[in-house]
């Protein structure tokens, strides 16, 4: 038996990895990737330098550890649909291994390979992995999706007795030696054109390892209060590495089962099922990456306004935890959840700016960028995604940083003119003394938090033509 593990960038590791195993135990291996230029050409490499930076490192981790274990990652260039049939053909392979993407752009992927595998008598076979349960197994009473995430995580949990994770191989055997090659090395940064960011997390299995440990012997025993708190390292920080699969989810959740932690360890679990409501509501309803989840905000009327855009963007709106969101995204290639539900609130509802405009900007900067949890985080922050709260609730940016951040640390961090702000006036700093104002240098409010909440409900009042704008503010 011949096989290709056909490794595909959400799944950099050599732990509890399917199909490397299952290829290993069976005969000749041979591990592929291929740098398509949906995702390498340097004009698309340049719309995602963040999450470029960390996959090309933990693709640098996994030939290293590929080569540790006996054997040798073949990068190859060009379209996936072409090269993964021809080269299956040319090395004569019995089968193809990868794990399955729900993403709709990955599964037209996979459905062209595999019809055109077939066509050449080759298997094609897709494991599970990217979720902890398989994509579309989740149903309701009546055989359906979900369309609330209580009931949904519950179904999971009532599931969720996991095998034991894999461990990773511990030898393998050297490529076959009839192979034609025509491989290409990793490309840098430099390569595609892009700069690299030190303020980044480090990419690779390595890296993501000791995040996991660091975080199940330290935080996690106080996530419970610490999760929503922007100014504390409360969270695990391990969205980028279960984004590109160099730890699976399977491996962290029973990380945190094992660990024993009570109230925070089933907040974590929780936080784990939302990803997994994210990725099974996108396998059902491929659309959500173009169309709202709630089809009467179809055609909402967002406004056009290019110097809110920039405002928000560059972390000049005034609002101070909305400004330290936009510039920890783009120095960090992150940005705390709270912060992030906050900020996409206020993008959407009180500058009344397109959810998809902040989706697009988001998925550029971010390391963690994921199509299922980008897309249903901003509509969930717009009030037109898959949510049981009612879309006229509104985050009032000034309560929830004197909330979750509450002495300005957060603030200060990433919006330096704050840093001599006294704590009483820093989530409002329009309220502080004339004096002290001067010195700051910081813009008044772009917009007035009432008129903008009003302006937003009488938009959607119109638009939606029912529901009742009580006050609902966070
Ligand atoms: C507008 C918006 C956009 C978002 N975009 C992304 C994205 O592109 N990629 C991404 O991974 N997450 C996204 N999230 C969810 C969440 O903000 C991040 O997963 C979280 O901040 C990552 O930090 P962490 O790993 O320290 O989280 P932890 O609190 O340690 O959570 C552990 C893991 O659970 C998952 N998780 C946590 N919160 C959520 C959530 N609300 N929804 C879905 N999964 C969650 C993540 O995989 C996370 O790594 C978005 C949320 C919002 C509101």
């Amino acid at each position: 038996m011949r096989s290709i593990v056909w490794f595909r960038g959400k799944d950099l590791r050599v732990a509890d990895h399917g199909p490397l195993v299952e290829a290993a135990a069976s005969g000749d291996m041979i591990p592929l990737f291929v740098l398509d230029p949906f995702f390498f050409a340097p004009e698309r490499a340049r719309e995602l330098p963040h999450r470029m930076q960390f996959l090309l490192a933990s693709l640098r981790e996994l030939e290293a550890n590929l080569a540790r274990l006996g054997s040798r990652l073949l990068v190859v260039p060009g379209r996936s649909v072409d090269v993964v049939p021809r080269l299956a053909a040319l090395w004569k392979v019995d089968r193809v291994l990868a794990h399955r993407w729900v993403e709709p752009f990955g599964r037209e992927r996979d459905r062209r390979v595999g019809v055109a595998l077939e066509r050449e008598g080759i298997a094609f076979r897709l494991f599970e992995g990217e979720t902890l349960l398989p994509p579309g197994s989740v149903r309701n009473g009546q055989g359906g999706m979900f369309r609330v995430f209580t009931p949904f995580g519950r179904a999971c949990g009532m599931r969720l007795d996991l095998e034991p994770a894999l461990a990773a191989p511990r030898a393998l055997s050297p490529l076959p030696e009839d192979l034609a090659i025509e491989t290409v090395s990793i490309p840098t940064m430099e390569d595609l054109g892009l700069l690299s960011n030190p303020q980044l997390q480090h990419g690779g299995e390595k890296a993501a390892r000791a995040r996991l440990k660091a975080f199940v012997g330290g935080p996690l025993a106080d996530y419970g209060t610490d999760r929503d708190r922007m100014d504390r390292p409360g969270t695990s920080r391990l969205s980028a590495d279960l984004k590109f699969g160099t730890l699976s989810v399977s491996t962290v959740w029973q990380a945190v089962v094992t660990a024993a932690s009570g109230e925070s360890g089933r907040r974590y679990l929780n936080e784990l099922l939302w990803r997994e409501f994210s990725h099974h509501l996108l396998w059902e309803w491929p659309e959500l990456l173009e169309q709202p989840f709630r089809a009467e905000f179809q055609g909402f009327p967002w406004r056009e306004d290019d110097a809110s855009w920039l405002a928000w963007t560059e972390g000049h709106t005034g609002y101070p935890v909305v400004d330290a969101a936009a510039r920890q995204l783009k120095a960090e290639g992150f940005v705390h959840n709270r912060a992030r539900m906050v900020t996409a609130s206020f993008l959407t509802k009180h500058l009344l700016l397109d959810y998809r405009q902040g989706e697009a900007h988001y998925m550029h900067w971010l390391t963690d960028g994921d199509w299922a949890q980008n897309s249903s985080g901003w509509q969930w922050s717009a009030g037109c995604g898959c949510d049981a709260q009612p879309w006229f609730r509104i985050f009032n940016p000034v309560a929830q940083g004197l909330k979750f951040d509450p002495d300005g640390d957060y603030v200060r961090r990433w919006v330096p003119e704050l840093a001599g702000c006294p704590a009483a006036f820093i989530q409002e700093p329009w309220k502080a003394p004339k004096a002290l104002r001067v010195c700051l240098d910081y813009p008044e409010p772009i917009v007035d938090h009432v008129l903008a909440r009003q302006r937003f409900l009488a938009t959607a009042k119109g638009h939606l033509g029912r529901g009742r704008p009580d006050r609902v503010e966070e």
